[in-house]
């Protein structure tokens, strides 16, 4: 099974993404997460790529398909996987459509989380995130068990810097302008489903399960 999943910055793709590994027991793939990673450890690719991911800006599109090609070639991936926050532009979408031939998989179905900009403003905000794990809690929506603080190891929760109101901004206008365009791409290949991206966390891992079974 191998799902895209697509959608603003902000829009539940970590959150989902988390619920399908542990249902069919594949690897999620997030290029954020790889990249914040890459940052954490300072290798090249981080230096790299800090300055773009602070300021909200993409990542150049030869360092990312570098980086899935070397992520996607793994032997975890070969059962499927699904992949999140990646592609991102059209040159990112082919250069997967080429990767996939070489390694010769498809994707089996694109689901496209639809959330509104003002939603999306409401939710960063809300946002706090665990550095060293990159778990995800929102304070009204997915709140930790402990206020401010990790549920598996009481570390103190962070804003993500790219999480601030005018970095958001900068992220959902090059969603709209780079990435929402992706979704006629693979319209033509008829594998797009669209799922409400305002409802609760386990309404919408429902129906993505319906969707991919
Ligand atoms: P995310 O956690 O998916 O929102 O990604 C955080 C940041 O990492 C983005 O704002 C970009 O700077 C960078 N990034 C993640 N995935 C990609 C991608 N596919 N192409 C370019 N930049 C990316």
């Amino acid at each position: 099974m191998k799902i895209l999943l697509l959608g603003p910055p902000g829009g539940g793709k970590g959150t989902q993404a988390k619920l399908l590994v542990k249902k069919f027991n594949i690897p999620q793939i997030s290029t954020g997460d790889i990249l914040r990673e890459h940052v954490k450890k300072e290798t090249n690719l981080g230096l790299k790529a800090k300055e773009f991911m602070q300021n909200g800006e993409l990542v150049p599109d030869n360092l990312i398909l570098n980086m899935m090609e070397k992520r996607l070639k793994k032997n975890d991936c070969s059962r499927g996987y699904i992949l999140d926050g990646f592609p991102r532009t059209t040159p990112q979408a082919e250069g997967l459509e080429k990767l996939l031939i070489k390694l010769n998989q498809n994707l089996d179905k694109v689901i496209v989380l639809e959330v509104d900009d003002k939603d999306i403003i409401n939710r960063m905000s809300g946002r706090r995130v665990h550095m060293e794990s990159g778990r995800v809690y929102h304070v009204k929506f997915n709140p930790p068990k402990n206020e401010g603080v990790d549920d598996l190891t009481n570390e103190k929760l962070v804003i993500r810097k790219d999480d601030r109101p005018e970095t958001v901004e900068r992220r959902l206008k090059i969603y709209h302008k780079t990435t929402k365009p992706l979704i006629d791409y693979y319209k033509s290949k008829n594998i797009v489903s669209y799922v409400n991206g305002n409802n609760k966390i386990e309404e919408i891992h429902k129906r993505i399960r319906e969707i991919v079974s």
